[in-house]
């Protein structure tokens, strides 16, 4: 009989020859069950998704409810439904009051393209700045502002008036003049091997956007919703974005995206023409209710609280010759290895040992650490325990 890994690669699309082939019976927590019932302590959180954790009861009781009312009605925008009201009523109250008015889209790279072309109407400037090895998603205009030639050469011609700054650089911020629509910038690059910049850096480039007129578009698909122990990444630097892109944890494992601006920006897209950003699915009822509970969880069960002090912990238990740095913010963290070979390895011996962890798109020589962030002290004591010990192999 044909199991289902290989029918997984005769049949469906493959992003690369060396796909992790992982087959996942069931998840909940932190931890992820294969097959044979094996469990696996999630160290990537499917990419900052489950910060919550898997399968959170809440969540599934809410998308549940939802089921039984109604799923998909009609497009973005038309029809009142109080799954997505409700979810951006909640959103807003936890974001800056400048920062009051959502549009929910499906992914984000849909957030990124709808923020480009937010900045682009409002401003009138058809500009954009993005950084050296920034990941903002993989369709045309995201691709377009991503800081890594090697992943886009071939998709040429992309969006044009595009330029690229060094992250956390003071100096290159004169690049960012009236001519800008906007500066996309993540609050903490994830995709480069999680960098953080300083809040002297987060403060001047704030203050050149408004000097200039540019909008400041912060992706924190991957760094909202407590992952550097704030709510949000952008509290770190006590700046307020223009535009604030999310996804990923937004959604509390369902799929959903969001770009966030002040009403009067976000109001261009309405009229002269109508339309400016629209889409079937944004939004959607399930969605909504299933980030409104996951949202709930995040407050209620004050998960933000104990991600710095979680995060001091792995610091303190990871160390080893090999490791030359840990880097990060929170549970936002990656250890810098010397090779890729290395990172594969300890990778795979991980997995063996029931551990999950990953490397970054731009930054292959380093590891992944951003767990569900209920993880347990033990359970940092345990995986910590793992990787050192696997690195005593290498
Ligand atoms: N922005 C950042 C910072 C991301 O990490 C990602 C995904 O990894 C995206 C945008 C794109 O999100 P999606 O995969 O939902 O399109």
């Amino acid at each position: 009989m044909i199991s289902n890994k290989q029918l997984f690669l005769l049949n469906n699309a493959q992003t690369s020859t060396s796909p992790n082939l992982l087959e996942i019976d069931y998840a909940e927590g932190i931890y992820l069950y294969d097959k044979q019932k094996k469990p696996y302590i999630d160290l990537v959180s499917g990419f900052a998704v489950s910060n919550i954790g898997h399968r959170h009861p809440k969540v599934i009781d809410a998308i549940k409810a939802q089921l039984d009312k109604y799923m998909h009605l009609t497009v973005y925008g038309e029809y009142v439904q109080s799954p997505m009201i409700l979810f951006a009523q909640k959103l807003l109250s936890v974001l800056p009051e400048t920062l009051n008015n959502v549009y929910f889209v499906n992914s984000g790279a849909e957030a990124t393209e709808g923020a480009l072309k937010l900045a682009k109407r409002y401003t009138g400037r058809s500009g954009i700045i993005s950084c050296f090895n920034s990941y903002h998603g993989s369709t045309h205009g995201a691709l377009s502002v991503m800081g890594n030639e090697h992943y886009k050469q071939a998709y040429r011609p992309l969006l044009p008036d595009v330029q690229f700054i060094r992250f956390n650089e003071e100096a290159e911020l004169s690049m960012i003049t009236e001519e800008t629509a906007c500066v996309i910038m993540e609050t903490v690059q994830g995709e480069a091997g999680i960098r953080v910049p300083s809040e002297n850096y987060m403060t001047k480039l704030r203050n050149r956007c408004t000097e200039v007129g540019a909008l400041l578009i912060l992706d924190e698909i991957q760094a909202a919703f407590g992952r550097t122990g704030k709510l949000f990444a952008f509290e770190n630097f006590g700046i307020v974005p223009d535009i604030l892109l999310l996804a990923k944890a937004l959604g509390g494992g369902m799929p959903i995206g969001a770009f966030i601006a002040n009403k009067e920006v976000m109001g261009v897209l309405k009229e002269n023409p109508i339309l400016g950003h629209i889409t079937t699915f944004g939004g959607h009822p399930v969605s909504c209710s299933a980030g409104l509970a996951s949202l709930e969880v995040i407050l209620e069960e004050e998960l933000v609280k104990d991600v710095n002090k979680k995060g001091e912990l792995f610091r303190t238990l990871l160390v080893h010759p090999l490791i030359k740095e840990v880097r990060g913010k929170g549970l936002m963290l990656s250890i810098q290895l010397d090779s890729f070979e290395q990172v594969e390895k300890v990778s795979t011996l991980c997995r063996e040992r029931g551990v999950v962890i990953d490397w970054f798109l731009h930054c292959e020589t380093a590891m992944r650490i951003a767990p569900p962030l209920i993880i347990k002290e033990e359970e940092i004591h345990t995986v910590c325990k793992t990787i050192i010990n696997v690195l005593n192999l290498l």
